[in-house]
């Protein structure tokens, strides 16, 4: 897959092979440009992404939270368009820098409180935090929000970062997946793309979102998403629930 976008004097592009489950070509755009332009990418992402295949839940769960407006090119058109927008622009090549900043193997204990324990540390905005369980209920991975500088940097998007570092198969089927908040459009995609099987992984948030940024994710029964998210097994996935 190959993405690209145009600001000022310069053209922004990525491309993806498709062999991480979570990473596309508009998300190492999107991810490169935060990690490499930080205080630029606001600006930056204003434009418009064009993409040369319609884009998964991957890809529009990071655009609806992340970046504003795409483009589907089909590929016969791919060639032409992009050499019409190179001219003499600058051409910058984003892959997504990988990281393990933001997650940490915490000790075991309660979740509720691995999860308020996470939350403390504060960057001035709002922390998440998220923990993964194996399915004896052993504690895999930890993580929390770190959007400061990098809008993206959700928790759930740094721990399934992490996780593809550390592992190159999916979660171990039977694991769980606590997040403090419902997760987003972005990270309900991205969590998706951490296990194999559908009833490999139980997602259970704490808190409501208020807002709207997790109301259409592909864990939502019924959403657009939900619906574009793969084959009728995937759709019959009990999501996610929330923590009595
Ligand atoms: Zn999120």
């Amino acid at each position: 897959m190959r993405a690209f976008l145009v600001h000022q004097g310069a053209l922004y592009h990525s491309e993806c092979d498709g062999s991480r489950p979570h990473r596309t070509a508009v998300t190492e755009l999107v991810r490169g440009i935060w990690r490499l332009f930080p205080g630029q990418a606001l600006s930056l992402l204003r434009n418009r992404i064009f993409v040369d295949r319609p884009l998964s839940p991957v890809c529009e769960g990071m655009i609806k939270v992340a970046a504003k407006r795409f483009e589907v090119v089909g590929p016969e058109e791919w060639d032409s368009r992009f050499t019409s927008f190179t001219g003499d622009r600058n051409l910058v090549t984003l892959p997504a820098i990988s990281t393990l900043t933001h997650t940490r193997e915490p000790p075991s204990g309660a979740i509720e409180e691995l999860l308020a324990d996470l939350k403390l540390k504060s960057d001035g905005f709002p922390r998440v935090s998220s923990v993964l369980l194996d399915p004896e209920g052993k504690v895999l991975l930890a993580s929390w929000s770190m959007t400061a500088s990098d809008r993206t940097a959700h928790a759930e998007v740094n721990l399934v970062e992490a996780w593809f570092t550390l592992h190159s198969q999916s979660v171990p089927s039977g694991s769980s997946l606590h997040v403090s908040l419902r997760p987003c459009a972005m990270c309900a995609a991205q969590i998706l793309a951490l296990t194999g099987i559908p009833s490999g992984l139980r997602v259970v948030f704490h808190e409501e979102d208020p807002g709207p940024a997790s109301k259409n994710s592909c864990l939502v029964p019924g959403s657009d998403l939900w619906k574009k998210a793969g084959s009728p097994d995937w759709r019959a996935w009990p999501a996610v629930t929330q923590d009595e």
